[in-house]
C-alpha cells in the first residue's frame, strides 16, 4: 500500500467519513519521494523515533523502515480505526493517541526506547503549532539528538536563519540556543492533500550537547530575547527598555561597555552580543 498515493490515500478516508481538519493542521503528504528522504536524515537502524502526527502513517512506514523503533503520537482519535490498519505491518511502531503537547516527552522516551542508542523526533508538523512544539522539544532538555521537521517554509527561513541577521528574531536565538539548526531541502504545496497556500520546507535541528553561550541566568536571557524582538523597528535600547521597564541609560551603558552602538537593532546583535549584554544587565 503507498499511502503517499492520492487514490490510496482517498480510499482508506472515504469509507472512514475522514474529513480535513484545518484546525489540527492536517495536510496529508502525497509525495512519496519527500518520506524516505526525510527518514533517512533523521534516523538509524540504532535509532529510536518521536512522531508528532503521524495521520495515516505515510512518515511512520519509512520511519519504520529505517529506525529501530517509532512511537508516534496522534492527536485525532478518528484515526483509531485507520492507523491500525495502514500500519498493520510494521512491527516497529506504536501510536500513542494524546496531545504531544500535554503528554510527558521525557517518560515515553525513557520507557519505550531503553533499546537504543539514540533517540529523535521526525515529523511532518501541523503549522498551527510548530514553534510552540519546536520550543517545547528543545526547552524540555529531552534526551535527543536531532529533530527534523517539515515546516511552512518561511518559519524554516526564520528557524535556521543567522542570529544578526535580517531574518532572525526571537525564536532564531532560542533554535540556535539549544541546537545547530539546517535546511535540509524544500517542498512544494502540491505536495499535500489537501494543498496549503504556502511552500514547506524540511529542517534538522542538531541537539548541542551544552548550550551555544554560557548565559548567568537562563530566565532573564530568554526574556531579554523575547523583549528585544517584539518591536522590530525600534532600536534595542528603545525596544528593551519599552516592553521591559529597564530605564534607557542602564541599557546604553551596558552597550557602551560591550563598544556597542547605541542605535543598533536588535537583528544586528550576534549570539555573544546579546550574552554579554544579558550577563551584564542581570
Ligand atoms: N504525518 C502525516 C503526513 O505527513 O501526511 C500527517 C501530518 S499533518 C501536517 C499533522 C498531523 O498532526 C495530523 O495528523 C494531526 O491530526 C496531528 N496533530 C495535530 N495536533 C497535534 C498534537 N497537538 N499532538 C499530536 N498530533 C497532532
Amino acid at each position: 500500500m503507498n499511502l503517499a498515493d492520492i487514490k490510496t490515500v482517498e480510499a482508506i478516508l472515504r469509507p472512514a467519513g475522514f474529513d480535513f481538519k484545518k484546525s489540527l493542521g492536517q495536510n496529508f503528504l502525497i509525495n512519496d519521494a519527500v518520506c524516505p528522504e526525510m527518514a533517512s536524515a533523521a534516523c538509524d537502524s540504532d535509532t529510536g523515533v518521536l512522531e508528532i502526527g503521524p495521520g495515516i502513517g505515510v512518515l511512520t512506514v519509512e520511519l519504520s523502515k529505517v529506525a529501530k523503533r517509532v512511537v508516534a503520537i496522534e492527536l485525532d482519535d478518528r484515526l483509531r480505526k485507520i492507523l491500525p490498519q495502514t500500519l498493520a505491518e510494521c512491527e516497529n511502531v506504536e501510536v500513542i493517541f494524546g496531545d504531544a503537547m500535554q503528554l510527558d516527552l521525557n517518560a515515553i522516551i525513557k520507557e519505550k526506547f531503553s533499546e537504543c542508542k539514540r533517540v529523535c523526533v521526525c515529523a511532518n508538523l501541523p503549522y498551527y503549532i510548530t514553534s510552540p512544539i519546536i520550543m517545547m522539544l528543545l526547552e524540555s532538555k529531552l534526551p535527543i539528538d536531532n529533530i527534523t521537521v517539515m515546516v511552512q517554509k518561511e518559519a524554516a527561513e526564520r528557524l535556521c536563519a543567522e542570529v544578526g541577521s535580517r531574518e532572525s528574531g526571537a525564536i532564531t536565538v532560542a533554535v540556535n540556543y539549544y541546537a545547530e539548526p539546517e535546511i535540509l531541502f524544500e517542498v512544494d504545496r502540491n505536495s499535500f492533500m489537501p494543498a496549503p497556500k504556502v511552500d514547506s520546507a524540511v529542517i534538522k535541528l542538531n541537539v548541542r550537547k551544552s548550550p551555544a553561550v554560557k548565559v548567568n541566568d537562563e530566565k532573564r536571557f530568554f526574556s531579554l530575547v523575547k523583549a528585544a524582538f517584539a518591536q522590530r523597528r525600534k532600536t534595542f535600547v528603545n525596544t528593551v527598555s519599552n516592553t521591559t521597564g529597564l530605564s534607557k541609560d542602564k541599557i546604553k551603558e551596558v552597550l557602551e561597555y560591550l563598544n556597542i552602538s547605541p542605535t543598533v537593532r536588535s537583528e544586528q546583535l550576534t549570539m555573544q552580543e546579546l550574552t554579554e549584554i544579558s550577563n551584564n544587565l542581570f
